[in-house]
């Protein structure tokens, strides 16, 4: 298939639906992306069904264009609205029902340049959910959520994998880090990291690249923070810093300062994104057929076996429904949409979804709590000369510290802080600066590189009665239910908030940084866009969705590769894990179809 055809969204050939695929893939993101690239590699003929269409990502993206090259600076046309943290904590979802605004996208699409992203984020108004206060981003278009993930890559560790072993709570996962690391390697080696090696035993080093340089107020916390014991590092930055050989679709990171812009989005491929990463190479080798805008709606049972034999879709653009099948169904559809999936799949052979005698589909949801941060002037950096310090993927991460060797007296697990400082091609200090004229533009530019900030992102326990159900009455535009929260955060996420702000500031004032601010608040649930853990994997079937395979325990041709298998949340981002426990499971799943055993 042409590199340039595929990059412009052309429109897909006809899908033969009459053959019986190896396996259909449900989705195209970092999960469904790797499930692709593993099998396809393996020689298996594979059919990927994705939601959303294939965009022109490069003309959606547009990194290069500048501020004053676009007719509203980035912002998006009139009418088209982004939710604010207000309207997701005093109104209830479905927050667009009652909109009087045309489009309604959720908050990310408040950050600045949203023009570039509004056709990867979905319309909350046809993707509605119901029940209690959650701030859900979604990404419907081929790649997902990987076109403008932030692309913080960080390895989890048995800190994470046997967390109840360590402090009594939860469940530990059926694998340990030593059972994931050769994945880990693979994925750093074939998609590209960049950092520095710090021999965290809580936080692993990866195969890494070139890392990007830290700002000089940055250097000043890192060594600050050494008399702490406690660790900044370079942004671990799921991008090529020094190029791969071995695809041609990704060019190595060019540092051209508009990174920061908005959210994400790298339309030279330098940043991993699924699409360019993992699906345009599994094209490459003839055995991936792909099909956009299809909607899998239900997975289908075979019923003297009680095997799933495929799935049900529904065409986007037409509403006409399909099937497709296949010897194997691999769902990838993200944490809260495969949940989704699974309890629409109701047969005779399970009358409670598929997959779901243990009745633990949809429970254990967790994430990460976002809120607390803090704010600091760098006096040092005042009227110095200016550095490109936003053409880079990312600036610093602060791992966790607390429970490690220590038990802290108020809550149980842990959380760490992203951050950056340094000049911007934009600087924000512009809009809240006083004054006007040359003074004003002086005071400005003097400013401009001297503030620095982090905020916390803290786990969440994975809790059963923290779930997602399927909403007995609504339905989004293609007729299908949709989801019902019932999630909030609990105590142990409240006092890990308030350490956190305490933390921030403490650490802020060591550096010698004037405190500007501090956050306190905690945003709303969903905020992190780290969700995880609906179809949990275990060695209990009646506790657990998913064995260490990320095999479902009722349906042994039936698997579900994306964070919905996570037993708990860590507080590191999980996108990294994601891949790399898709890449194990792919793995074997291939193995266990050559033997026969599915
Ligand atoms: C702004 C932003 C910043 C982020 N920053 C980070 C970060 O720094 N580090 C990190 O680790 N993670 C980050 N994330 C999260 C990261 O993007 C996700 O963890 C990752 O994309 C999850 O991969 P996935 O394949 O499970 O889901 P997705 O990437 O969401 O892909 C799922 C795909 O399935 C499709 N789909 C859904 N339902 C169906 C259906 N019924 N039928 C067919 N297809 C379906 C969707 O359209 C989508 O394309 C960020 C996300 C966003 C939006
Ligand atoms: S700084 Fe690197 S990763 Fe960021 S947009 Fe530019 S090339 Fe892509």
């Amino acid at each position: 298939m042409n590199f340039i055809r595929l990059l412009q969204g052309d429109a897909q050939p006809e899908v033969d639906l009459k053959r019986t695929y190896d396996a259909v893939v449900i989705g195209s993101g970092a999960a469904g992306g790797m499930a692709a690239h593993v099998l396809t590699s393996r020689g298996m003929k594979v059919l990927m069904l994705e939601a959303g269409k294939k965009l022109d990502i490069n003309k959606e993206l547009k990194s290069t264009e500048w501020p004053y090259e676009h007719p509203r600076r980035g912002e998006m046309p009139p009418g088209h609205h982004a939710l604010t943290l207000n309207e997701y904590t005093i109104r209830q979802p479905p927050y667009a029902a009652d909109s009087k605004f045309p489009k309604v996208y959720s908050y990310v699409q408040g950050w600045s340049g949203p023009d570039y992203s509004k056709n990867i984020v979905v319309d909350e108004k046809a993707h509605p959910y119901t029940g209690t206060n959650y701030a859900w981003v979604r990404a419907r278009c081929l790649g997902g959520k990987t076109n403008i993930w932030g692309r913080l890559a960080l390895r989890w560790s048995d800190y994470d994998f046997k967390a109840k072993s360590h402090d009594g709570y939860g469940e530990d996962w059926p694998i340990s880090y030593k059972d994931i690391a050769p994945y880990y390697d693979r994925v750093d080696q074939y998609l590209g990291i960049s950092g520095v090696k710090e021999n965290l035993p809580y936080l692993p080093d990866s195969l890494f690249q070139r890392p990007t340089r830290l700002a000089a107020a940055e250097v000043t916390l890192r060594n600050s923070l050494k008399k702490m014991n406690r660790v900044l590092t370079p942004y671990r930055a799921g991008v090529t810093t020094d190029g791969l050989k071995h695809n041609k679709y990704r060019s190595r990171c060019f540092g051209r300062g508009a990174c920061n812009r908005r959210t994400g989005g790298c339309d030279i491929h330098a940043a991993f994104d699924s699409p360019t990463g993992l699906i345009y190479p599994a094209m490459d080798t003839g055995n991936l057929t792909l099909r956009t805008n299809s909607i899998a709606r239900e997975i289908l049972v075979d019923r003297k076996t009680g095997k799933a034999r495929g799935v049900a879709f529904v065409d986007s653009e037409s509403g006409r429904p399909y099937e497709a099948h296949a010897k194997v169904v691999v769902v990838a559809a993200s944490t809260l949409e495969s949940a989704r999936l699974l309890l629409l799949s109701k047969s005779a052979a399970h009358p409670n979804g598929i997959g779901n005698s243990s009745d633990h589909v949809g429970h254990n949801f967790c994430e990460h709590v976002m809120g607390p941060g803090v704010t600091g002037l760098v006096k040092e950096r005042i009227g110095q000369p200016k550095t490109i310090d936003d053409g880079r993927p990312g600036g610093f991460y602060v791992p966790r510290f607390r429970n490690i060797s220590d038990k802290n007296p108020n809550f149980i697990r842990a959380y760490g802080f992203e951050g950056s400082a340094g000049s911007q091609m934009f600087p924000g200090n512009a809009n809240d600066t006083p004054g006007f004229g040359a003074g004003y533009k002086k005071t400005v530019r003097d400013y401009s590189g001297a503030f620095i900030s982090m905020g916390g992102f803290g786990e969440v326990l994975a809790r059963y009665e923290n779930q997602v159900l399927l909403d007995p009455a609504v339905k989004d535009k293609w007729g299908i239910p949709v989801l019902r929260f019932n999630y909030k955060f609990g105590e142990n996420e409240k006092k890990m908030c308030e350490d956190m702000a305490v933390a921030a500031q403490e650490m802020f004032e060591l550096a010698g940084f004037e405190i500007l601010n501090v956050d306190r608040a905690v945003l709303t649930e969903g905020w992190s866009i780290h969700e995880l853990g609906t179809a949990r994997m275990g060695t209990d079937k009646k506790t657990s969705v998913l064995n260490q395979f990320q095999q479902s325990h009722d349906v042994k041709n039936l698997f579900v590769v994306d964070g919905s298998s996570h037993v708990n949340a860590s507080c590191q981002n999980p996108t990294w894990t994601i891949m790399a426990l898709a890449w194990r499971s792919c793995d074997y799943l291939a193995t266990e179809l050559s033997k026969g055993n599915l």
